[in-house]
């Protein structure tokens, strides 16, 4: 039998890869919408890094056809909420709510209470890792907005890669962004975004679970920050 250390798919796209490690995310955005049309997908928590690339996808022909969708844990930040009629207005993107099956009253019925300050794991399992996965069927590709530099398990991330704990090909236009870059992009092209950050939180999950950082530490800092988690597991590779 032929040695085959990388599945196929793995070695394709590590071939598409490598021509865009240096590209624009734009031109990254572009070359998705024309390989896998209405099959494309996105996931966003509405961070500053998705509006960011909601703002490019609407100026791209086709851009504004991608599925996109939030996972509405249920435990989100009103602010967070609200920005996406914000990007409604201003894209003309509708950004779908995907829930978990179980609502969070009866999550917390079942379990006693709720349990994202003793299992945090399990709640994102079942809030958010199990919805993404259902959300993902069918599509053959999706586009999320990690950068490399914002820990080490996302900095072995390809620009595009074959994500084998979903089953698709994983787009990262900006994964050779830094924060400053994405930044820059908000400002000179006025893109919305959550008036969270402004207010100490650089990174934004569910609300249990995210508190105010200072200047000093690390923008992800303050998410789980009881525990040692660092990933809800949407894009850890375990
Ligand atoms: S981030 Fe917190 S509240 Fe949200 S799903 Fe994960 S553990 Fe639950």
């Amino acid at each position: 039998m032929a040695p085959t250390a990388v599945p196929m798919e793995d070695r394709e796209v590590q071939s598409v890869s490598s021509r865009f490690e240096t590209a624009a995310p734009e031109a990254i955005l572009r070359w998705a919408i024309e390989e896998y049309g209405s099959g494309l997908t996105m996931a966003t928590a509405f961070g500053v890094e998705g509006c960011v690339l909601l703002a490019m996808l609407a100026g791209i022909p086709g851009g504004r056809d991608v599925r996109v969708f939030n996972l509405e844990t249920g435990y989100q930040f009103a602010e967070t909420l609200a920005l996406r009629e914000t990007i409604r207005e201003r894209y003309g993107i509708e950004v779908e709510f995907v829930r978990a099956r179980e609502s969070t009253a009866d999550m917390e019925a079942r379990f006693g209470g709720p349990i994202h300050g003793t299992d945090p794991d399990e709640c994102c399992r079942i809030r958010k890792v199990q919805p993404l996965r259902s959300a993902l069927a069918g599509h053959p590709a999706w586009i999320s907005a990690i950068r490399r530099d914002q820990t080490a398990d996302r900095a072995q991330s390809p620009v595009i890669g074959w994500d084998s704990k979903f089953g698709l090909v994983k787009v990262s236009p900006l994964a050779n962004w830094s924060r400053s870059d994405v930044w820059a992009y908000v400002h000179i092209n006025e893109v919305p975004y959550n008036p969270l950050h402004d207010r100490g939180f650089p990174s934004i999950g569910c609300m249990p679970c995210t508190r105010r950082v200072s200047d000093t530490e690390d923008e992800r800092s303050g998410r789980w920050a009881s525990f040692a988690k660092l990933e809800c597991g949407l894009h850890s590779r375990a």
